[in-house]
């Protein structure tokens, strides 16, 4: 597919809409839109534009398509797989206006929201009603709904409350060809016709524009505790998960960290607390949510007498205090800018069934080993998700340059093939993970994937470059 370049007559048609201040050329300005999280890329946009409403969308789209110009839509550009990076130039529209929350229906228990609207805000906003919506990315304060919808984000809730495709009831969509439509209804129950609000959930911005969303709600859930357990082996720390979730005890957060993650995290941030010993090789950081404190409580020493019982764990200690949670929480939130901030490093969101997580730890450290690469791996064990950095550690360009994809897909066809997992659970294939997908998806599934896109995307203008391999 070849697209055309943008020139001052394309320029002109969107300022017959757009005032000069939605429409960005400068080279200055157009580098906050040309990068997201994922590693150092930097991908210069030919034009930014920033509409203020879904008509506007619908008009630069219908342009774009005309044209055949690529368009890349980007929310706060939080994304580790590089799907928010105008690959093939063209133009990227920020949301960065559709900032507002709409309603909050307290009867009900949703919300209908604008798609750049923070994660952590709307969390906020629906609390502040006696309500709670459960995903929430690590980095929750920095990263948009329109986003987490995009990527069906999950976080540290996502063991007990799903991920965000459990929570979308409804969404408005801006089509390839400018057509604006209306996915699902504002229903617990709705079987009409296909489930077209889950397919936009999780297509990575390369079906559509997402202008607005329903979300559900649930009642806040007022008391927490939480508790750290200690490993000396990362295999002890795999069967506790197992031994934690066998009890009939569904922890609202389940996560877990190797010890290379502990001491980065915690060297980033200077922390003392929680202690990491010599044999240290895992934690396990366990919260318990409900409205009954005593039962929180019992159920608490419950899991620890388990744990004890089953699965040698070094200590198990109680966070105390609110102070306490914040500093496990804060250690934890921080791995992923921690490993970024120490050295170069690719992003792996392996997804596996969480009881081959002490496999999949070894197998990665191993592999590792065998390049000389470094891995620090952390995650959502109890969703099996398990985020594994690799980290430069010195190896040379070639390798890094050249040699590192082999080697990655022959972690991904074990990850994939031998442990039965996927190539990620949350963060997406964007730019980055394309060509690892065919390791776990058969050509077949994916021709049908590529017919829906090219159904509704026929000239490939939103979101080129993303998912599949040119
Ligand atoms: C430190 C750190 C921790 C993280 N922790 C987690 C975690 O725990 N769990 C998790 O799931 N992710 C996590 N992420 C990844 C990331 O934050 C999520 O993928 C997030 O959902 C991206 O949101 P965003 O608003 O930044 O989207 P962007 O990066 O701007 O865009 C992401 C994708 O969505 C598309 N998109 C954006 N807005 C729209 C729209 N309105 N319509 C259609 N498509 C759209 C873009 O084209 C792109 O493909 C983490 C990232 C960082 C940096």
């Amino acid at each position: 597919m070849s697209y055309k370049k943008i020139d001052s007559h394309i320029i002109s048609e969107f300022l017959s809409f757009l005032d000069e201040k939605q429409v960005i050329a400068s080279e200055n300005e157009k580098l906050a839109y040309a990068q997201d999280k994922t590693e150092d890329f930097v991908y210069m946009p030919e034009l930014v534009l920033v509409p203020g409403n879904t008509e506007d969308i619908s008009k630069i789209l219908k342009i774009c398509n005309k044209h055949i110009i690529p368009v890349t839509v980007r929310s706060t550009g939080t994304g580790l797989s590089g799907g928010a990076l105008p690959v093939k130039g063209g133009i990227v529209i920020s949301m960065e206006k559709f900032n507002k929350i709409l309603n909050i229906d307290t009867d009900n228990f949703q919300i209908t929201t604008e798609p750049f609207v923070i994660n952590y805000i709307l969390q906020q906003a629906v609390k502040e009603k006696g309500l709670f919506y459960p995903p929430d990315p690590a980095n929750y304060k920095d990263c948009s709904i329109g986003g987490n919808i995009s990527e069906n984000s999950g976080g540290p809730k996502a063991v007990k409350y799903g991920t965000t495709k459990d929570y979308v009831l409804s969404l408005e969509v801006v089509l390839a060809n400018g057509d604006i439509i209306h996915t699902g209804r504002n229903l617990i129950k709705d079987v009409a016709g296909y489930n077209l609000t889950q397919l936009f959930v999780g297509s990575e911005g390369t079906l559509g524009i997402i202008t607005k969303a329903t979300l559900k709600l649930l009642p806040v859930v007022k008391e927490n505790v939480l508790m750290l357990m200690s490993f000396t082996s990362v295999e002890d720390a795999g069967k506790a998960v197992n031994t934690i979730l066998n009890t009939g005890i569904i922890p609202s957060s389940l996560e877990f960290m190797e010890r290379n993650a502990l001491i980065i995290s915690k060297e980033h941030i200077n922390a003392e607390f929680p202690p990491v010993s010599e044999k240290t090789q895992a934690h396990l950081i366990v919260e318990l949510d409900g409205n009954d404190y005593e039962k929180l409580l019992e159920e608490r020493e419950l899991l620890k007498k388990a744990v004890e019982n089953a699965d040698n764990p070094e200590f198990i200690l109680f966070a105390n205090s609110e102070e306490e949670k914040e500093q496990i929480w804060t250690l934890r939130r921080n791995t992923g800018t921690a490993v970024g901030d120490k050295d170069v490093y690719k992003e792996q969101d392996i997804s596996i069934p969480r009881a081959n997580i002490p496999k999949a730890v070894n197998y990665i450290n191993n592999w590792c080993q065998k390049y000389g690469y470094t891995a620090a791996c952390y995650g959502h064990a109890g969703d099996g998700n398990i985020h594994a950095n690799i980290l430069r550690s010195g190896v040379s360009d070639d390798i890094w340059n050249n040699k590192l994809k082999l080697h990655l897909k022959e972690l991904f066809d074990y990850i994939c093939n031998a442990l039965n997992g996927s190539v990620t659970g949350e963060h997406g294939i964007g730019f980055v993970q394309r060509e690892y997908l065919p390791v776990m998806i058969d050509q077949t599934t994916l021709n049908i994937m590529k017919s829906i896109k090219n159904l509704l995307d026929p000239n490939n203008i939103i979101n080129p470059g993303k998912i599949f391999l040119d």
